[in-house]
């Protein structure tokens, strides 16, 4: 099931009356959609937090990106935009605003700053990282250059700016396979997820040769085709067809037993299609904010089975301390990059860019 909701106690606002408060609280219960788990009550706890963010936000011009990983109260609370790595980093670069705030771990606020050099960017939760990301480091993406030499190095997104710099070209979950087909040459290096190069691998079996690094995401490592494959025949046996979809930071045997695999945003689009057409039984092997975004998005009847699993990365952020790094940001809370990293790793999100349209 999904991260239960943060319970804060009754907050007394000095800012905002009872009936600022009170209708605040019904456009969250409305937006977040789980109204047994997010009931008014439980939204009129967290409503003078978002009426204060989204005022300091309006006044001080600041766009709040938000990763779908996200909990609900800051994805529907007080987000500008939210989607997965890839639609993020386009939505940073694009931004009018001076100011973002990216809700998410590291890695994706250091892209942002990447791709808007000259923006300030404010991350809320410095020490919000990621198993893939905190994996490898650059002087382990030189090594394996200095071992395959004058061969492309593709890096996953999920990577720190040091990392990025090293390597040729950036990919996200949505387009990790073209790209890495289009590289010049017979072989090419992909860090750091060893999934994924797996994937590759297969996909790629005949065409090009994919040296992998050794990193997992630790929360898409957990899920086995076995768990898949026995969920299937349970629910065949009381007669449900079940439509599973994965997302590619899974082991290839999980892909293998999937129907559709896909970014975080494929999966959701998918999941409401099939809901859509009727579809309603889904096992979604994801992390456990895909599964709150499909049940807040989906007008029909949606039956969502099996266990997601919850990032402790992603859910290091709350709304208290988007509040804090809005109103007095810590100096790590602004992201800072050296600027011949920031040149270097931009060139190979640009190419990611290049070569995704
Ligand atoms: S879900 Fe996995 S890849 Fe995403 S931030 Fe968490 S550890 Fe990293």
């Amino acid at each position: 099931m999904p991260s239960p909701p943060q319970q804060r106690g009754i907050i007394v606002s000095k800012l905002y009356s009872e009936v600022d408060i009170y209708a605040e609280a019904e456009r969250l219960y409305g937006v977040i959609q789980q109204r047994e788990r997010w009931t008014i009550d439980m939204c009129k706890t967290i409503a003078p937090l978002t009426l204060e963010i989204n005022d300091l936000k309006k006044k001080n011009d600041v766009f709040i990106i938000a990763h779908s990983y996200q909990t609900p109260d800051i994805i529907y609370g007080v987000a500008d935009e939210v989607s997965d790595s890839y639609s993020l980093s386009k939505a940073a670069r694009d931004a009018s605003q001076q100011t973002i705030l990216f809700s998410s771990v590291r890695f994706m606020a250091e892209t942002a700053k990447i791709v808007s050099p000259h923006k300030t960017v404010l991350h809320p939760s410095p020490d919000a990282g990621c198993s893939l990301s905190d994996g490898i480091n650059g002087q382990d993406v030189r090594n394996l250059k200095e071992r395959y030499p004058n061969i492309p190095v593709a890096c996953y997104i999920n990577t720190t700016a040091e990392v990025k710099a090293e390597c040729d070209v950036c990919v996200t979950s949505s387009n990790y396979l073209t790209i890495c087909e289009k590289l010049p040459g017979e072989k090419l290096i992909f860090v750091p997820d060893k999934f994924m190069g797996k994937h590759l691998q297969k996909s790629l079996e005949g065409k090009k040769e994919v040296i992998v690094y050794d990193g997992e995401c630790e929360v898409h490592a957990v899920f086995t085709g076995e768990k898949i494959r026995s969920w299937r025949e349970r629910m065949n046996q009381q007669g449900i067809e079940l439509t599973v979809l994965s997302h590619p930071e899974c082991d290839i045997d999980v892909l293998e037993e999937s129907d559709i695999v896909g970014s975080s945003e494929a999966l959701i689009k998918n999941a409401l299609q099939l809901s859509a057409n009727g579809k309603k039984d889904i096992m979604l092997i994801t992390e456990c904010g895909t599964a709150e975004r499909i049940i807040a998005e989906s007008e029909n009847d949606l039956n969502l089975i099996g266990a997601c699993v919850m990032c402790r990365h992603m859910k290091k952020t709350q709304l208290e301390d988007i509040l804090q790094a809005l109103k007095n940001p810590m100096p790590e809370q602004i992201i800072e990059i050296d600027k011949n990293i920031i040149d270097k790793a931009r060139m190979s999100l640009e190419e990611m860019f290049r070569l995704a349209e």
